[in-house]
């Protein structure tokens, strides 16, 4: 009798004390909580600049495979294009410097996860604003205006997007605007994915699929690139690139859009439109 209530005594303390511990640990919990999650509230204007400012760096996803706009020069290892100009401009406006300047490759499927994550600050990345990236992401003001388009092997049958129908192997990359779009306008052709441009681009050329589609500005990166290969018929989309910024950062966004009103107002905008795209911007 008396162990038996010795016994029921014990049990009774461990369950308390189980209880009294996992109590404390809930509130240890929701204490680390409150405090990590601060940095995660609409961060009061100033910080965001000031926390890049303190880091003395800018860090910046582009993209690295992609000629005219973010391209690795394999000779000096230099990432080169309209886009890192751009980077380039947004630092030397935020930090004095342009060299105070990391860049991280992205692709069109790694940029918003990376961006999520705080791996970069901004992505300068060939990036088409839509109201579906709206809900994950801030936007700058249009910085680019870009079109969808296809490239093909010169001398093929296709001319233009009505000639996309069915069996019409079209090669596209992930989480690219250019894959919905296509799926939309031509619905009947098999698209083909791929992680990024250059092995898009690799297919193309070995044959994997009769076109390549995305912006003209990129495909003509890759006409630039091998002559055998052309643009065909009108854009069939509007483009508009905007640089992304993760949500809440208003001050980040405010500083860039300020950037490139300065840029244009200089006729800076003009020059790296020149340089890489050749001709000066449309308006
Ligand atoms: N501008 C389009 C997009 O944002 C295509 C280019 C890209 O994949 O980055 O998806």
């Amino acid at each position: 009798m008396m162990a038996k209530k010795w016994l029921a005594g014990s049990l009774m303390l461990i369950v308390m004390s189980v209880f009294v511990l996992a109590g404390c640990g809930g509130e240890k919990e929701n204490s680390a909580n409150t405090s990590s999650g601060a940095s995660d509230k609409p961060v009061a204007s100033a910080s965001v600049l000031d926390e890049i400012k303190s880091r003395g760096k800018l860090i910046v996803g582009v993209k690295y495979d992609t000629k005219l706009f973010g391209l690795k020069n394999p000779a000096n290892n230099e990432v080169e294009g309209f886009d890192v100009d751009i980077a380039k401009a947004l630092a030397k406006s935020i930090l004095g410097d342009e060299t105070k300047l990391e860049l991280k490759e992205v692709t069109s499927k790694t940029r918003i996860p990376m961006l999520d994550n705080n791996e970069i600050d901004l992505i300068v990345a060939t990036m088409t604003i839509t109201e579906e990236r709206k809900e994950q992401v801030d936007f700058s003001d249009v910085y680019f205006k870009a079109g969808q388009s296809l490239l093909v092997k010169k001398g093929s049958a296709i001319k233009s997007i009505d000639d996309v129908t069915k069996g019409t192997k079209v090669l596209a990359v992930k989480g690219s605007t250019s894959v919905d779009n296509i799926i939309e306008k031509a619905p009947d052709a098999t698209v083909l994915e791929f992680d990024n441009y250059q092995d898009a681009f690799a297919a193309l050329k070995a044959g994997q699929g009769d076109v390549l589609t995305t912006d003209n500005a990129i495909l003509y990166g890759m006409m630039a690139q091998d002559a055998g290969y052309e643009v065909v018929g009108e854009p069939f989309t509007d483009e508009p690139y905007g640089i992304a910024i993760k949500k809440g950062k208003t001050a980040l966004v405010e500083a860039v859009n300020k950037e490139l009103a300065a840029l244009k107002a200089s006729g800076d905008y003009n020059k790296i439109y020149e340089k890489w795209i050749g001709t000066a911007p449309t308006e």
